[in-house]
């Protein structure tokens, strides 16, 4: 899954690029620069490899979503439907420009279910958010027809799935934005970083401008004397960052097509269970394959198989996600409690608990029998069979303990 098991002479030879110059940052000093520019190298390299006619870099997949948001125009009022299974950066994002969080249930695609949206629709809904978890991506003709019938935007994050398709098109390009994280254990690392992608102009001048104190750049190779037509903030990547983005986006096909011979077999081997179901994916040729994400029968099924790769010191890779502390509603305290440090208007905080405390049985049931195995890039052959025997076995045990074996 994560671009850091690749890190070698070609991000070097990149970040050496940067520190001969010593112009570490991405705006200004045109001559001292000596025509290193890694962070405008990397957005093209963005709009060339994921088809997009518009990509900002900036410091992290959290500040792609909220410049983002922010450039979309969302804010005070407006409700953003996303869904109870994804990285609380997510949540974060929304409510960092304001907005309200409306969490709804995923399906067995482990995304957005489209029927849920639809009910979770009301005059204050301003945008969905689909968020294209563990590698694959959510049903995006459904979406987009929805967003459509009811003029809505359609912002994707896509921060979990770099290089996943969807019939033919690159998520995170599908929608009027979409954002990926560039964060150390994403598929494509910078150390930190996120993207912004558009096709739309306007959204990309906002968040050029937005990511950078407001700067409008245009004051040529002067930055005092750019103008600033709205209030913006600090979200700029350094070039150091973008320098290592930059040689990992030459790997991602590399990347891709080793998860993809990872994942099948591993897949292979957990098919012969018959009671092991796989997570639906709408477009099957178009997963990164960066996680195998499957089910078991039940929860109780589900809690002793991880139980009992644990106490055989095998867990390690597998991600039971209906526990974890920052991937799922059941165990987002702070926000159903609305904690925060800077007080919230009463109503968006009033809005925010009433939403993080809805009835989410229908998540319960996928993802209390759901457990995700991230694909390693550096598995050998030998290791992975030996890790997916030991899987098996676990999974055979339990389920014969609770005899649903056939
Ligand atoms: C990683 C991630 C983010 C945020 O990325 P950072 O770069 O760590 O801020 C947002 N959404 C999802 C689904 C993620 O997995």
């Amino acid at each position: 899954m994560p671009g850091f098991e690749f890190f070698g002479a070609e991000e070097r030879k990149e970040v050496n690029d940067v520190l001969e110059t010593g112009i570490l940052m991405r705006y200004g000093f045109d001559g001292a620069r000596k025509g290193i520019w890694k962070s405008k190298e990397l957005e093209a390299a963005v709009c060339a490899t994921f088809g997009c006619n518009y990509a900002q870099l900036v410091s992290s997949g959290t500040a792609a979503l909220t410049t983002a948001m922010s450039a979309l125009g969302i804010g005070y009022g407006d409700e953003i439907i996303l869904p109870a299974f994804t990285f609380v950066a997510s949540f974060e994002a929304v409510l960092s420009v304001g907005a309200v969080p409306v969490l709804v249930d995923v399906d067995d695609t482990l995304t957005l279910s489209p029927e849920a949206v639809r009910n979770a629709i009301t005059p204050k809904t301003k945008c969905v958010m689909p968020v294209h978890m563990c590698g694959s991506m959510a049903d995006m003709d459904a979406l987009a027809a929805i967003c459509k019938e009811h003029n809505l935007i359609l912002l994707e994050d896509a921060c979990q799935s770099i290089g996943a398709t969807y019939k033919g098109k690159k998520v995170g390009t599908i929608g009027d934005a979409g954002t990926f994280s560039f964060d150390f254990v994403k598929t494509i690392t910078c150390g930190e970083g996120g993207v912004i992608m558009t096709n739309r102009e306007d959204v990309y001048t906002a968040c050029d401008g937005y990511s950078d104190h407001g700067h409008d750049h245009k004051g040529g190779m002067d930055r005092g004397a750019d103008l600033h037509p709205f209030i913006g903030y600090n979200f700029r990547i350094s070039e150091l960052h973008a320098a290592v983005g930059l040689a990992q986006i030459k790997k991602l096909d590399n990347f891709l097509s080793i998860q993809r011979n990872n994942n099948k077999i591993l897949r292979t081997i957990l098919s012969s269970i018959p009671e092991v179901t796989f997570r639906r994916v709408p477009d099957e040729a178009g997963d990164s394959c960066s996680f195998l994400s499957w089910f078991l029968p039940t929860e109780a099924i589900t809690k002793a198989v991880v139980a009992e790769l644990k106490a055989q010191g095998i867990l390690a890779g597998n991600f039971y996600w209906f526990v974890n502390n920052w991937h799922y509603i059941s165990k987002w305290d702070h926000l159903k409690n609305s904690v925060t440090l800077s007080h919230l208007h009463p109503d968006l905080k009033a809005a925010v608990m009433h939403h993080a405390n809805k009835d989410f049985s229908a998540s319960n049931a996928v993802m209390g029998r759901c457990i995700s195995t991230a694909i390693s890039l550096s598995w050998t052959e030998e290791q992975i069979k030996t890790k997916g025997e030991q899987m098996k076995s676990v999974i055979s045990k339990i389920l014969e303990e609770h005899q649903v074996t056939a």
